[in-house]
């Protein structure tokens, strides 16, 4: 609670001509009994600084209001350590928005006025929180594609960085990728994960540490100086870090996709499936159709879009066409939503001769040991096959 405080009216910027001042100062004075209230006109120039400054060491103020313009000007001016400081917005929130010399926004003021007293004699200046011991490491939880991404970038631009893999190598999910949608221009063909490149990388970095086989046992701390404890097989490491990168990766979901026959049909399969078969070089299927938004978008399933697996769907297109040539790619879809340069990478899952089918499905059965898929066709109206 401030016990000596002070109130200062700027009259500057219109407030003098468009409201009563006396009567502002009043509010403080009298009302609420502000043992110091002073006016000036020019409140944040060095003679107006000066003014408070002064009448805060002769009073031992510990608590002032300042009412005059927005908090959000003038910061770095009305600066006094250890003073609690209150800004009335008498400028932006009244004069500026309310008619001048008008009843209604002088009653308005004096109560921005009032709300400051009171503000100002149950507060107290806050006590700044010094750091210790701060450190500019950046924790990167995860060995994968995002987690070494960052852990290299950091440590480019200058920060070191810790990198925890649980698995006994990095990689991640990137061990089982064939390819990887484009990441540079001109964004048409799918790149290598180029793996191994990635680890030497990180491996030649000096300012990054890698823990593989190593999970997080703990995280305490904050911002700045968080102290993480590292458990590689047993034996607990600490590490203090300034901030932490979670990227541990993620999992498709398949949870409520009976309905387009997945786990009851053994050929109906994830994007990873997919990839793992590419990896694998065996992609035996001649037709292969692509069901978009599986899950997604759908009120009863998940509501929200991924963005992420239209791209995905077209970078398959376009692995399809490269390890089976005479197979045929059908992508039933809602929308396809490769944004940005991914146009580009859209074009080239066209160009596969891929047929897109916009619609929902209707319903997956097996058909002589094979799959049959009807859905919607709004494009070109009636159901597809
Ligand atoms: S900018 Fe603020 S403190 Fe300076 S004269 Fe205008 S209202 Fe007063
Ligand atoms: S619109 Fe494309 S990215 Fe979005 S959920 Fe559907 S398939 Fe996935």
């Amino acid at each position: 609670m401030a016990k000596k405080q002070g109130f200062f009216l700027c009259t500057g910027c219109g407030i003098g001509e468009a409201l009563d001042a006396a009567a502002l100062t009043k509010v403080a004075a009298k009302e609420y009994k502000v043992p110091t209230c002073k006016e000036h006109s020019y409140l944040c120039s060095a003679e107006g600084v000066e003014l408070i400054k002064a009448a805060v060491e002769e009073k031992d103020m510990d608590g002032i209001i300042i009412a005059g313009c927005s908090n959000r000007v003038n910061a770095d001016v009305f600066k006094f350590p250890g003073v609690l400081v209150d800004r009335v917005n008498l400028r932006e929130q009244c004069i500026w928005v309310h008619e001048a010399d008008d009843e209604d926004t002088q009653m308005l003021a004096e109560d921005q006025i009032r709300m400051s007293c009171e503000k100002i004699k149950a507060g107290v200046a806050p006590e700044p929180f010094v750091g210790e011991n701060l450190s500019k490491t950046v924790l990167v939880v995860g060995g994968g594609l995002a987690g070494m991404t960052a852990a290299l970038e950091a440590a480019k631009a200058g920060y070191p960085a810790v990198l925890v893999e649980k698995e006994a190598a990095l990689g991640g999910w990137l061990n089982s990728v064939y390819k990887t949608t484009p990441m540079a221009s001109p964004f048409t063909t799918p790149e290598d994960p180029n793996l191994a490149g990635r680890i030497a990388e990180i491996e030649a970095n000096a300012n990054i540490k890698v823990y593989t086989g190593a999970v997080i046992e703990k995280i305490a701390g904050g911002p700045g100086m968080f102290d993480a404890e590292i458990n590689q097989g047993g034996s607990v490491v600490a590490e203090r870090v300034g901030a932490i990168v979670l990227a541990t990766g993620s999992k498709p979901n398949i949870a409520k996709l009976d309905y387009l026959g997945y786990g009851k049909y053994a050929n109906v399969i994830t994007h990873a499936d997919f990839e793992a078969m590419a990896k694998a070089g065996n992609i035996g299927a001649k037709k292969v159709a692509f069901i978009q938004c599986a899950g997604s978008r759908d009120a009863e399933r998940l509501a929200y879009c991924s963005a992420a697996c239209c791209i995905e769907t077209l970078k398959q297109t376009i692995i399809l066409k490269e390890l089976a040539p005479e197979a045929q790619a059908y992508v039933f879809y809602k929308d396809i939503r490769s944004s940005g340069q991914y146009e580009h990478f859209y074009k080239a899952g066209q160009d596969t001769g891929a047929v897109f089918i916009k619609g929902d499905i209707k319903e997956i059965k097996e058909v002589g040991g094979k799959l049959a898929i009807e859905s919607e066709d709004i494009l070109l109206g009636g159901n597809a096959w």
